[in-house]
């Protein structure tokens, strides 16, 4: 993610070589690691992404869960925000069944003011000015019902992540409950395989926000 001045990588959930291909090998450029939580999809290469030069940020709950000891790795607080090149970084906690677990605000003088929340079931605060919203939608309480009814996805799936994902039927609420003046877009995250529909969530936020949505 970048403002065209800092760039920051949000998360280190893939393999750095992965990393590194996909961004053309420009990876000096990368200011920092933003990292919400210590479940691999989101942690997996912290210790790659260190020991490239990277520093990686993260709550100390979650520095603990990962057990990496490196000095690239700072640990930040919720509510306290840190600057990070161009960037005005905010961490806030969300609700995942994880240890410390954050979502961050990112803004910039250009007036960006980027939301980036993942792995969370709710989101407790309110932001104002988002330009750039990128927001997990795992999963339809309506395609879970019907999974779980048909076989393909067990009952106890349900409480599960009832209480550590983002529902689409919340991500609407959540978006209704903030202003939205200023957004230009959403990204929908870490869809579930089963328990989504890219085409009907990308529609549904579509016409909460009157905004284009793109699929990660
Ligand atoms: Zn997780
Ligand atoms: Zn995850």
């Amino acid at each position: 993610m970048t403002d065209g001045s800092t760039s920051i990588l949000l998360e280190a959930g893939i393999r750095f070589k992965e990393i590194q291909r996909k961004l053309n090998f420009q990876t000096r450029d990368i200011a920092g690691c933003l990292v919400t939580h210590e479940h691999l999809d989101h942690s997996k290469a912290v210790n790659e992404v260190t020991r490239a030069g990277i520093d990686c940020y993260m709550s100390a709950g979650t520095k603990d869960s990962i057990k990496a000891d490196s000095h690239r790795i700072k640990t930040v607080k919720a509510k306290q925000e840190f600057t990070l090149g161009s960037w005005t970084i905010l961490p806030f906690d969300v609700q995942h069944d994880v240890s410390e677990p954050f979502g961050f605000v990112l803004k910039n003088k250009a007036g960006d003011r980027l939301l980036f929340a993942t792995d969370t079931y709710y989101i407790r605060y309110r932001f104002n000015d988002l330009t750039h919203v990128m927001v997990e939608a795992n999963y339809s309480t309506r395609i879970l019902d019907k999974n779980i009814e048909n076989g393909t996805v067990p009952q106890i799936m349900k409480k599960r992540l009832m209480r550590s994902h983002f529902s689409l039927e919340n991500v609407k609420d959540f978006f209704r409950a903030n202003d939205l003046s200023k957004l230009q877009e959403t990204w929908l995250l870490h869809l579930s395989d089963n328990n989504s529909d890219e085409a009907a969530f990308k529609r549904d936020i579509q016409s909460v926000t009157g905004k284009p949505v793109y699929i990660a």
